[in-house]
């Protein structure tokens, strides 16, 4: 028997554990050495050159042309010193992926030989073109071309030979293309906002930066198996497959020992991330089998970003050698759990303070309590926009069950904090006796203790959870830019922070005190964004009822979920921070939509193909033998034996001939649902077809095709079982 499945299998059993990278010297010798961070600049630098990287990076000052030559040349002596031949202008279009467009760093000369040539232009700005990635109508006409600019605020590297300069991708007007440019619009909008804040409590702060710590969950499958499996290859997930018997309800795989094929893997893959100066911190097993997490040490954000796409890179190619297969996807497997990327999320000031930070004194509890009470009130007034901005095809898989957050937003602060909030909205405002009410506001900002990020109150239900001294947007999915969800929760901070501060200045023009003024706007902030937290079980089915009767809105379905982005709050909220214009916010809303269609369009072409050329054939093949069997019965036993010995048998012949009509009948409506669906001109009323009228075929189908692998004969069955891709060690 040769079929797809038991080739896959024969070749599984030779893959062997095995290192390709060993170094031996110490991590830190070796660390950053493919990055052109700020200290290889000092190196190859002129001291005028280096000034002006260091005054773009920290202040965003242009680079003059002159200056952009010279560190055009410094990057090129050391990249071509670490044997880099190519040079590409590194960017984040608007799919999950990152784009790169190589160019050799060599010329001819005049003599036929060549030069090593990288001239400032083309470090600074690029055109290429690269007309296919989506832009939602900002490029319909044929001037409109597409640049990409220079990011100087994150370093250079080198993956494969090949020296990566990371950039925004811009149409000819300005408008964006891409994730990073809304998500460093949005960083500079909060740095502003936050810096004028602190200036209500200390005067030397001149810059807020948001710090961001990426945790990155991730499914690790053998390759050969993976590529039995069309749907995994083509969808990054399985459309039909029964769940294994086992699967992960011994909980044995959650933080247990690493399997050794995948350590090998990880060792690797670790050793090329620090030589990427990528600080990677925790490894473990996540609680589904063969579900891994990693998380760098974090850092500001716009570099945080950059680091975790540059490790999806490397980690798939690096997979490669270990003949295995790394899936992002956030539900590549159904009944058990899916992955998330969490966003470890805050803001430090240049001064080294964590403005998320409750210290020890009430000054600092005062400045804290700001800042923590206008990121509740953000994530309270834009609840519904922060759900949609991580809805996708892929994450709806996952988004809503019971092991990944609720589809409705809700903040989980600790009963700490908890209490510390109620006791301040509770505050007796007595206007008679100014004394009483003073002693008051500060008894309640002297109790709250130094908290130390607490591990031990924790809320592993809430989409967005505060630990410590931080925030945690769980809701993000793994294969997700989080850069495209993150632009809208810093937009959204940086709204209320500066609300906070223009109320503040308010009541202190009217003659309050500071303090006072701003206990009171706390107070304000605090009843105004009650609603939103919820300290219990985010799973549960009281919650949901909870959340609908404080009328928070929660996502029912992917496209429905976009409309969001085009309500004039969400509008407001992009044009007013500066992040997004509208007509790039349209830009983006078609995008999303048209990815959704064109995902879901595959997923039900290959889902069609596996039903009518892999599993009916299948089922035939083996109905055949059953049918060869009962006939051979009832020739050796006469027909009166014949009817007692093969009951069962004829009734699992006519089992497998309902499934076959069955799954014929359901083909013929997804693909029916699917034409209908691309008759509709408007891809957003499109979406919405796809998502109500194909999607509940391919369920239907699915249940079908996975009662047929419980029936047909394993030696039979075309396709890689679940029991093998997530138990293959
Ligand atoms: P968890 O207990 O949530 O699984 P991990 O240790 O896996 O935590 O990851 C936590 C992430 O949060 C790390 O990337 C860590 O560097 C990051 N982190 C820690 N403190 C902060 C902070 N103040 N701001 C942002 N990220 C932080
Ligand atoms: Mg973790």
């Amino acid at each position: 028997m040769s079929s797809f499945r038991n080739r896959a299998l024969d070749e599984f059993a030779n893959h062997r554990a095995e290192r390709f990278f060993i170094e031996n010297r110490p991590v830190s010798e070796y660390f950053g050495q493919n990055v052109f961070d700020v200290e290889k600049m000092r190196r190859y630098l002129s001291a005028e050159a280096f000034d002006a990287v260091k005054r773009a990076i920290e202040n965003g000052e242009k680079i003059d042309r002159a200056v952009a030559n010279q560190i055009a040349s410094g990057m090129k002596s050391w990249a071509i010193e670490r044997g880099a031949t190519h040079y590409t202008h590194w960017f984040h279009p608007l799919t999950d992926a990152t784009a790169e467009k190589h160019e050799a760093f060599v010329d001819p000369s005049i003599n036929g030989a060549v030069f090593e040539n990288f001239r400032g232009e083309a470090l600074v700005q690029q055109e290429p073109d690269a007309s296919s990635f989506p832009n939602g109508g900002l490029r319909n006409t044929f001037e409109a071309r597409g640049y990409t600019a220079w990011d100087p605020t994150s370093p250079a590297f080198i993956i494969d030979q090949t020296l990566c300069i990371p950039t925004v991708f811009v149409a000819y007007t300005g408008e964006s293309l891409d994730h990073k440019t809304p998500h460093l619009k949005s960083l500079q909008s909060l740095d502003k906002a936050a810096t004028e804040l602190c200036s209500l409590f200390e005067n030397d702060v001149k810059r807020v930066n948001v710090m961001l710590g990426i945790e990155q969950e991730y499914f690790v499958v053998d390759e050969a198996l993976y590529r039995a499996r069309p749907d995994l290859m083509l969808c990054s997930r399985t459309l039909l497959g029964h769940t294994s018997a086992k699967d992960q309800q011994l909980e044995d795989h959650y933080f247990g020992a690493i399997p050794q094929r995948v350590m090998c893997f990880m060792k690797d893959f670790e050793t090329e991330a620090y030589k990427l100066g990528v600080v990677l911190k925790t490894r473990h097993n996540e609680v589904a089998p063969n579900q891994f997490e990693f998380a760098p040490y974090y850092a500001e954000a716009n570099l945080s970003v950059d680091h975790n796409l540059m490790m999806m890179i490397l980690m798939r190619k690096i997979a490669k050698r270990h003949k295995l297969k790394v899936i992002f996807h956030e539900k590549p497997f159904a009944g058990v759990n899916g992955s998330g990327k969490h966003c470890n999320w805050s803001m430090v000031t240049d001064t080294g303070i964590n403005l998320l930070s409750p210290g020890s004194t009430p000054r600092t509890n005062l400045r804290f309590l700001s800042f923590f009470v206008s990121v509740i009130k953000a994530v309270y007034d834009h609840h519904e926009l922060l759900m949609s901005s991580v809805a996708s095809l892929s994450n709806s898989f996952r988004l809503g069950g019971n092991e990944a957050p609720p589809a409705v937003m809700s903040v989980f602060v600790g009963r700490l904090l908890s209490s510390v909030l109620d006791s301040i909205e509770n505050m007796s405002v007595d206007e008679d006796n100014p004394d009483q009410l003073c002693n008051e506001k500060l008894n309640i900002v002297n109790k709250i203790p130094e908290i130390l990020p607490d591990n031990t109150d924790r809320n592993r239900t809430s989409p967005f959870a505060f630990t410590g001294n931080r925030f945690e947007f769980r809701a993000v999915g793994s294969s997700m830019n989080v850069a495209s969800a993150l632009f809208i929760l810093n937009a959204a901070v940086s709204e209320q922070i500066t609300a906070f501060k223009k109320r503040c200045d308010e009541i202190i023009n009217g003659g309050a005190a500071k303090d006072d003024a701003i206990v009171e706007v706390i107070r304000e902030f605090v009843i105004a964004s009650k609603k939103i937290r919820f300290e219990g079980n985010g799973y549960s089915r009281e919650w949901q009822e909870e959340a609908r009767k404080r009328g928070l809105k929660g996502i029912t379905d992917v496209p429905r979920a976009f409309k969001v982005f085009m309500e004039p709050s969400a509008i407001a909220l992009m044009t007013d921070s500066g992040v997004l214009s509208k007509r790039e916010t349209e830009a983006r809303y078609e995008v999303m939509n048209e990815l959704f269609i064109k995902k879901l369009q595959i997923e039900a072409r290959v889902l069609g193909d596996l039903t009518i050329n892999h599993i009916i054939p299948t089922a035939i093949k083996f109905q055949n033998s059953l049918i060869e069997n009962v006939l051979g019965i009832k020739e050796l036993f006469g027909a009166e034996e014949y009817k007692i010995m093969t009951e069962r048998q004829l009734s699992t012949i006519k089992k497998i001939s309902g499934y076959i009509q069955q799954l014929r009948e359901d083909f013929h409506a997804l693909t029916g649902a699917r034409k209908s669906a691309n008759q509709i001109e408007d891809n957003a009323e499109k979406a919405i077809s796809y998502s109500d009228t194909v999607l509940p075929y391919m369920f239907k189908i699915r249940s079908v095709t996975d009662k047929l692998e419980m029936l047909v004969d394993d030696e039979l069955w075309p396709l890689p079982k679940y029991r093998e891709l997530l138990f293959w060690r």
